[in-house]
C-alpha cells in the first residue's frame, strides 16, 4: 500500500544536481524520517512532493499513477500536507482561524464562526491538546503547541501524506516530546508520514524507515528492524 512513491527522481536547478536517482516510497502508517546533512537535498525533496518545484527526473506517483503537481494547491488538493518548522501557522490569527484557513484558501464547505470554534476545539481536545483561549493568536502558543495544532488540522482535513519539515529543531525535550506523541498518532491514524529531521533520536523514536540523503543521492535506506541490535 505505498501511497507516495519517488522512482529514481532527480532535480537540477541549472547546473547544480540537488538530486539524483532518489528511490522514496511512503506508506499508509509508516514514518519516513529523512535525514541528511545541509545541502543534502532534504528542502528540494520537500518542495517536490508539495508541488512547489517539478523534478526533472524519474517519476513521481501517487496511488501508482505518474504526477506532476505543477502547484502547492493540486498537491494539497491530493492529499499532501506540509507542515514546514517556521511558518506552520499564521502567528496573529487567532487558533481557530488557523485551524479552517486551508478550508477557506480551498474554497471548502461554508462554516459559520460558532461552528469553525466548537469543531477546532473539538477537534483538539480529541487529540488531548488543550488549548484554553481559541481566540488567542497563535503565536502566542508554544512552538510545541503550534506544530501539533498544525498536525491536527492537516488529519481534520484528510491529509494522506503529511510532511514535517525539523518539526522538533527548535523545541526543548518536553515539547519535542508532545510533537512525537502526534507524529505516532498521525502514523497510528494511517497517515505517510515524512519526518525531516537531523536528530536521529527523534527520528528512531517514531521512524518505521530512515533515509539518508547525502550530496542529493540516497546513502542509506533502511527498515527499523534492519538497524535493531539483535539481529
Ligand atoms: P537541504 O535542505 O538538505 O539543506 P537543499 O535541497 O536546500 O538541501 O539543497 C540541495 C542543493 O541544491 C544545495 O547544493 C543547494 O545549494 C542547491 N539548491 C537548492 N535550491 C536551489 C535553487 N533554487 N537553485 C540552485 N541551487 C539550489
Ligand atoms: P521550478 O519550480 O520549475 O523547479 P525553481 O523554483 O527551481 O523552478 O526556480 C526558481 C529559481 O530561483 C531558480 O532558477 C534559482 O536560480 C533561484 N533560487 C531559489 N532558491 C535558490 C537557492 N537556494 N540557491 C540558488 N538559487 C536559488
Amino acid at each position: 500500500e505505498p501511497i507516495l512513491e519517488l522512482v529514481d527522481v532527480g532535480k537540477s536547478y541549472g547546473n547544480v544536481n540537488a538530486l539524483r536517482g532518489v528511490n522514496l516510497t511512503v506508506r499508509q502508517g509508516e514514518v519516513t524520517c529523512v535525514l541528511g546533512d545541509n545541502g543534502a537535498g532534504k528542502s528540494t525533496l520537500i518542495k517536490i512532493i508539495s508541488g512547489l518545484h517539478d523534478y526533472t527526473d524519474g517519476t513521481m506517483k501517487m496511488h501508482g499513477e505518474v504526477r506532476h503537481f505543477g502547484s502547492p494547491r493540486v498537491a494539497q488538493a491530493e492529499g499532501i500536507a506540509t507542515v514546514y518548522q517556521d511558518l506552520a501557522l499564521a502567528p496573529l490569527m487567532c487558533v481557530w482561524r488557523n485551524f479552517f484557513l486551508a478550508n477557506e484558501l480551498r474554497n471548502g464547505p461554508f462554516l459559520d464562526i460558532p461552528t469553525m470554534k466548537r469543531v477546532c476545539g473539538e477537534e483538539l481536545v480529541k487529540m488531548g491538546i488543550v488549548i484554553p483561549d481559541l481566540d488567542r493568536p497563535v503565536g502566542s502558543l508554544s512552538g510545541g503547541q503550534q506544530q501539533v495544532i498544525a498536525i491536527a488540522r492537516a488529519i481534520h482535513f484528510g491529509a494522506k501524506v503529511i510532511i514535517l519539515d525539523e518539526p522538533t529543531a527548535a523545541l526543548g525535550v518536553k515539547q519535542s516530546g508532545v510533537v512525537l506523541k502526534y507524529i505516532a498518532a498521525a502514523r497510528d491514524a494511517g497517515l505517510g508520514v515524512i519526518f525531516i529531521t537531523h536528530n536521529p533520536h527523534h527520528a528512531f523514536l517514531v521512524g518505521s524507515h530512515f533515509v539518508i540523503l547525502k550530496l542529493g543521492h540516497v546513502s542509506l535506506d533502511a527498515h527499523r528492524d534492519e538497524l535493531t541490535l539483535e539481529q
